[in-house]
């Protein structure tokens, strides 16, 4: 059976794209069909500016609405990335393997690196070598496959080339992982800035839509998208990126094709009104799990511990291969 893994950084509220990008299909398409293994990489939230107890509480949230979309632990490994050592383990021995250059020139680097320094603080280390980190996260269970949203694509590549340069010099060892899209919603924008993605770490703002949002909050966030001062709706990604947006979500939604979706409205508020309800239909159900699950503590807790668990004695083998192959 092939191996998945994927994760997601508690750096701040799950949102729509999150969902859209990737988690939908670890539910409806990984957990099935791979041994598959869904982390939150809470390591990942230390390289930007954090309060140390929000990163915890939002690692819990996480966590939390990894379980309430439907990941089962029944069929998933689901965990914590600090509680499994070996990523930190095996991320030393990688840093001794990719280059400083190939670092600087990641596009996530690039504008994080500014963000942190327009806010009047430095750029961690960590911020720099973060790719390494995820590439340990990734080959330490000899994954295949890494089912992650367009933005991250350029990380799980890096990974492929860490995995082949280490193999050649120090013998085989890691499974070269490849990355997979969903084909639509790989990358859903901000509703107010439909040239930027919908990210989570960015400051609270009426373009981003959080998996826990209430319907009418959902609905006023829709309602108040930005299109473009043309009328008809079409499809198009660059010349009208606001009604595209719309359209991928309302199709990422209700199982539709964005193009075919275009011809059927006649103006946005329609579009916007379907598309509203469409995303309060879908997270209406995630909402209530996880309000059941928040009133159960100690069964996310024992998930997480039974996960980490899980989740060493898949890793430790491959890491300590790794430290052999060095000639440790
Ligand atoms: P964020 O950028 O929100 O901090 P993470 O880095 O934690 O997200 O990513 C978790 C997963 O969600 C990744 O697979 C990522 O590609 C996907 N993802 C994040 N934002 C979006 C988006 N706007 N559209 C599609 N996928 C996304």
């Amino acid at each position: 059976m092939k191996r998945v893994f994927s994760g997601i950084k508690p750096t701040g509220h799950l949102t729509l794209g999150n969902y859209l990008g990737a988690m939908r299909r670890w539910v409806a398409v990984d957990q099935h069909q791979a041994d598959a293994l869904f982390s939150v990489v809470d390591l990942h939230a230390l390289t930007v500016e954090h309060d140390p107890a929000r990163v915890r509480r939002l690692s819990r949230q996480a966590a939390t609405l990894l379980l309430a979309v439907g990941l089962d632990p029944e069929r998933c490994t689901v965990f914590v990335q600090s509680h499994v050592d070996e990523h930190a383990r095996l991320s030393y021995l990688l840093e001794c393997v990719a280059t400083d250059g190939e670092m600087r020139r990641m596009i996530q680097y690039k504008e994080k690196a500014v963000r942190e320094r327009a806010r009047g603080g430095s750029v961690r280390l960590s911020l720099l070598t973060y790719p390494v980190l995820m590439a340990a996260d990734i080959l330490a269970y000899g994954t295949d496959e890494v089912p992650v949203g367009e933005d991250q694509a350029q990380h799980v590549e890096l990974a492929r080339d860490v995995a082949v340069r280490f193999n050649q010099r120090y013998g085989h060892t890691f499974v070269v992982p490849r990355a997979t899209s969903p084909g639509v919603a790989a990358r859903v924008m901000n509703l107010q800035e439909p040239t930027s993605k919908m990210g989570k770490s960015d400051d609270v703002g009426p373009g981003i839509v959080y998996l826990l949002d209430e319907p009418d909050v959902v609905r006023k966030k829709v309602m108040r998208a930005v299109t473009d001062s043309g009328r008809d709706v079409v499809y198009d990604r660059e010349e009208r990126p606001g009604v595209a947006n719309l359209l991928e979500i309302l199709a990422a939604c209700t199982g539709g094709n964005p193009e075919a979706l275009s011809g059927v409205y006649e103006s946005y508020g329609a579009l916007k009104k379907d598309t509203a309800e469409a995303v309060v239909e879908v997270l209406r159900p995630v909402q209530q799990r996880h309000k059941e699950l928040c009133a159960d503590p100690g069964y996310v807790e024992g998930v997480l511990r039974d996960g980490a668990d899980r989740a060493r004695a898949m890793a430790r083998p491959t890491v300590d291969a790794a430290y052999r192959a060095i000639g440790l």
